[in-house]
This record gives structure tokens, sequence and C-alpha cells, in this order.
């Protein structure tokens, strides 16, 4: 079963999300919907998918990275594999250093994508999908995968940050960057 991927200006995609509870973590029920926006950011495809863009204001998201893009690609953008997991309760840090800019695209912004800048290195304190705690250090690629899907915990999409005049609809721009 695939969950219904809400679009920018359903009003869930601006709030800010609320932290789960470990016995809400626990539930038959966070794990069903963990199970959900796993097969449903998959099917999109995408890279990352928040609980906000399936209509639920919680602090967690999967990602998921095959970097199934060309040699070239994917060294300019430092993108490796990442395995699929889950972060919930995320605390962000952004590592003092250079921003990276890239063109990014959004499941809930179909059809577009625009340059963004961010950092190119963050730290992630959170717990995993059984409620342990993890810490994660990335760059390049999932460091921005993590940024694009903590911000959509606290209301923000990359619109918010992009360089506006690179906004481009991806008939203009194939091939399309994957989404997150
Ligand atoms: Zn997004």
């Amino acid at each position: 079963m695939l969950l219904k991927i809400v679009q920018a200006g359903h009003p869930v995609l601006r709030e800010r999300a609320r932290d789960l509870t470990p016995e809400e973590l626990r539930s038959a029920e966070t794990q069903q919907l963990i199970a959900l926006m796993r097969e449903t950011m998959r099917d999109a495809p995408g890279v990352g998918l928040a609980a906000p863009q399936v209509g639920v204001p919680l602090r967690l998201a999967v990602i998921e990275d095959l970097a199934d893009v060309e040699d070239d690609v994917r060294a300019t953008r430092e993108r490796a594999p990442v395995p699929f997991h889950v972060i919930v309760n995320p605390v962000l840090r952004l590592v003092p250093g250079e921003d990276v800019t890239f063109t990014e695209g959004c499941l809930s912004v179909r059809g577009f994508v625009a340059r963004v800048a961010r950092a190119r290195r963050v730290q992630v304190e959170c717990l995993d999908e059984h409620g342990a705690p993890r810490v994660i250090d990335a760059s390049g690629w999932y460091a921005r995968i993590l940024q694009h899907e903590i911000d959509h915990l606290d209301g923000t999409l990359y619109v918010d940050r992009m360089d506006t005049r690179s906004f481009t609809d991806t008939r203009e721009s194939l091939p399309a960057p994957r989404r997150a």
C-alpha cells in the first residue's frame, strides 16, 4: 500500500512536527507507518521521505540512497550509497565549513527543481526505529538529504532556501535529479 504524498500548499508541510514518545515509536501503528513510508519512498522514487509529507506531523523520516547515478555525478556531488534507515526526533548540527550548491527537488514540490546551498557536513543526533540513540556524521549528498528531511520536520521546504532564479520545471532540465 502506498501513502499519498501531500504537495506544497498543504498546511502540514508548514507546521513544526512534534517529537514521538518512546511508547509511540514502539507502537504497531508507528512501525506500520515506517514500513509504508519506505514503500512509498521507493515507489516515488525518492531518497528520503519525512512524515509530514504523508500528512503525519511527527519528527520521523526515512532515508535510502542507492546512488544509482553516473560516476561523474556521483563524484561531483559526493554521493555514495546510504542504506535504508529511519531518523526519529533528530537534532541537526551544521558543521562549520564550506557550503555546497547543487540542484535538488522534493516529492512535495512535484515537477520542479532548484539550486540550493547547504552545509557540506552535518552531525545528527536521533533515535533509530527501535528507539536506540544514534549519532550520524554525514558529508556530501547524504548531508544534503538529512538537511532536506529535517527541514521538513520544521515546516521548511527547499523553496525557502533556493536560489530563486534557478527554479526550474523538470521538463526544461532533463534528466531530473532524485527527489527527497
Ligand atoms: Zn522534500
